[in-house]
């Protein structure tokens, strides 16, 4: 492995420091909103590396940034920190055994997500200075990722102005470039208001509001056979009115997640969906008020950075686990089923290979599979300029995301040496865009191409808040 180019001098420099950030915010795990102690250990590191900081981005107060560089292009590093509910687990076993507290736990990997990216904005910074070279550097500790869509309040308040291109990661069971595949979505919440009466003896004088919720949800799963293919829409139950059979219920609420292909098909599906709930409501006789809790925007790929970085992973090679890493992905596929084994090479479109529970291969950038096709809040970002994401094998191949194996596979020397990894992808394609202009131009032509004539609308209304959530009294 030819691991050895000064930017990845740099990145190696400091991981130890950063391999324990990511430990201590593994140990503290918050999820969306509620992420004061993570966010103040990323605050912390970026005054320690020098860094100027601008706390409270976009009026949220689990979010941070930090620029450091004079003059040139703007380049963010985009991190997160959020952990899950209900995975909570303890480190380097391989079995579920939850901590007692919270019953949160980094079941996504974040906690790594966002070490390596200010590892890899450190080493940037650290390459600005070194060089004398014209050039910025951002990192953005963005929250709550995980239903929370920080980063499109972010980006609908203007957090991102100015910056000419964006990188990121997430932590995976391969190592390679990101396909930028992923849904729009939206979170509506539909709360239908009637007259609640007494059900035996005088039904007639209710309005039942959970009639309109059960009849919304059937009326939504005859228009599923009429709507794109790529298409998403489920739903839970915030409120069914009541514990009661004998009272018919006044009060009841559904949320929706509406998910397409692109933001114009969203749009498009979100009010297919109204007209569904304003109909539930005709047929009982109740009213609905409908809001928007959070939207995100479909991801926007960008070749020319795509391209870039999978030059730099070529040079870089695989991530160089060993004996012991295998080993204990080896006890982690024991936890797993044959199956997940297989979907997880039947979504990277890579042939499985026996013998192999750590990805020591890098997956080449034509690669394509049935990727699992979720939602993220980087995609606001990728309209608002060229964006590209890195992905570096940190868990066992088959590891299910949100998973308590996930978590239990956070603090290893595997996942260490991954999030080393993901910094160097992020910092070398970094490194090539402050030196190359015409990559950055044609990177910024790329995106043009793609958002076409439509300008980004954030899909989030101007007048929705993010649920912040309030500082714990113990960390105050
Ligand atoms: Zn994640």
């Amino acid at each position: 492995m030819q691991n050895s180019e000064p930017i990845w001098d740099l990145v190696d420099e400091h991981r130890k420091e950063f391999e324990a950030l990511s430990d201590r915010v593994w140990g503290m795990p918050e999820i969306a909103y509620t992420e004061y102690a993570s966010v103040a250990e990323h605050a912390a590191m970026l005054r320690e590396q020098g860094f100027s900081v601008t706390e409270n981005v976009a009026g949220i107060p689990t979010a941070v940034m930090g620029e450091a560089g004079e003059g040139g292009p703007i380049i963010a590093i985009l991190g997160e920190y959020d952990a899950l509910p209900g995975l909570s687990q303890e480190a380097g076993i391989a079995e579920p055994k939850p901590i007692p507290g919270t019953g949160h736990g980094h079941g996504c990997g974040h906690n790594l997500l966002g070490s390596a990216a200010m590892l890899a904005a450190t080493a940037i910074k650290d390459w600005l200075e070194k060089t004398g070279k014209p050039g910025r550097v951002r990192y953005y500790g963005c929250p709550a990722e995980e239903g929370g869509a920080a980063k499109s309040f972010m980006a609908r308040e203007g957090a991102f102005d100015g910056v000419d291109a964006a990188i990121t990661w997430h932590p995976s069971a391969f190592t390679e470039v990101a396909k930028a595949q992923s849904l729009a979505n939206t979170r509506m919440d539909f709360k239908f208001t009637g007259r609640s009466s007494h059900a035996a003896a005088a039904p007639h004088l209710g309005r039942s509001a959970l009639d309109a919720v059960e009849l919304m949800n059937v009326g939504v799963n005859y228009l599923r056979e009429h709507v794109p293919d790529s298409s998403r829409i489920h739903y839970a139950m915030l409120d069914s009115g009541g514990i009661a059979p004998n009272v018919v219920q006044a009060k009841s609420a559904v949320r929706y997640a509406i998910r397409s292909r692109d933001l114009k098909g969203m749009l498009d599906l979100n009010e297919r969906v109204k007209q569904v709930a304003l109909g539930a409501a005709m047929m009982t006789g109740t009213t609905v008020d409908i809001s928007i809790m959070s939207a995100v925007s479909n991801l926007l790929g960008n070749r020319p950075l795509e391209e870039a970085m999978q030059r730099n992973l070529e040079r870089l090679g695989p991530v160089p686990f060993d004996a012991e890493d295998k080993a204990f992905a080896t006890k982690i596929q024991a936890t797993l089923s044959d199956e997940d084994i297989d979907n997880a090479y039947l979504r990277t479109g890579v042939p499985r290979r026996e013998d192999t529970p750590l990805c020591d291969f890098i997956v080449s950038l034509d690669t394509h599979g049935e990727p699992m096709i979720g939602s993220t809040d980087v995609g606001d970002v990728s309209w608002l300029m060229p964006t590209v994401q890195a992905h570096a094998a940190t868990i066992a191949i088959g590891t299910p995301g949100h998973s308590w194996q996930v978590t239990a596979q956070g603090k290893t020397p595997a996942a260490h040496k991954g999030m080393t990894h993901a910094a160097k992808m992020m910092a070398g394609t970094a490194i090539d865009l402050l030196e190359d202009a015409d990559l950055l131009a044609a990177a910024k032509a790329d995106h043009q191409a793609r958002v076409g004539k439509t300008a980004y609308v954030c899909p989030i209304p101007a007048d929705v808040q993010p649920p912040l959530q309030p500082r714990p009294k113990e960390a105050a």
